[in-house]
């Protein structure tokens, strides 16, 4: 049986995709497979996944001015500046294909970013609907990465990753709970299972 706060939880979320859009935000350490579960949700709630990493590796790829300005940060493990950062993504989210929603992976990571989504978000009449939070153990997550293998998951490097999480993106986690947005998720489950419960939370089948 439903206790009363699942159900309160899941409202929010279901009233976002009955009237056929989304905005949500993947919160969670590195590694926790927010990219994975991006790619499939995203179809269920039919809006884009924009992750800021993958848009950034792009970026290094192509060898744009803010490619050869974030190169060596990325590899560091460290964050990119907030108002580069703020810059990124609301070019991004201004792209048609984002009007009725998004699902945002590793932005925001910091409490300035939040605010910057916020205001984003504001100056559009719009609010975000949910916030997910993949939550994965850390050893598991350091076993995950070294399994990857990433050019830049040296364990040095994956290790300061999830401190710059603790440090700087945890606290989001108290920002959007505050906030009513915050749904939690186990992310040490099969992909399949982990995917299900994200799909369910918006009320729509898997
Ligand atoms: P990700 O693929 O999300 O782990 O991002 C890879 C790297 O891109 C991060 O380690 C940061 O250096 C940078 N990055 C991505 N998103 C952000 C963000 N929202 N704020 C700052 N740096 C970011």
């Amino acid at each position: 049986m439903d206790g009363a706060a699942e159900n309160g939880s899941t409202a929010g979320a279901s009233a976002a995709s009955a009237e056929g859009g989304a905005r949500v935000v993947l919160l969670g350490p590195p590694g926790a497979g927010k990219g994975t579960q991006a790619q499939v949700l995203c179809q269920h709630l039919g809006v884009p996944a924009i992750s800021t990493g993958d848009m950034l590796r792009e970026a290094v790829a192509d060898g744009t001015e803010l490619g050869k300005r974030v190169d060596g940060i990325m590899a560091s493990g460290a964050l990119v500046d907030d108002a580069t950062m703020a810059e990124v993504v609301r070019e991004r989210l201004a792209k048609p294909d984002a009007s009725r929603g998004f699902l945002l992976d590793g932005y925001p990571r910091t409490l300035p970013q939040a605010e910057t989504l916020r205001g984003i978000l504001e100056s559009a009449s719009r609010s975000l609907d949910a916030v997910l939070l993949v939550e994965v153990p850390e050893d598991e997550l350091v076993r995950r990465a070294l399994l990857r293998g990433r050019g830049d998951d040296k364990e040095s490097v994956i290790r300061g990753r999830l401190r710059v999480y603790r440090e700087k993106t945890e606290p989001l986690i108290g920002y959007y709970r505050e906030r009513g947005l915050l749904r939690e998720i186990d992310g040490n489950r099969p992909i399949e299972e982990v995917t299900a419960r994200m799909v369910g939370l918006f009320g729509v089948s898997p």
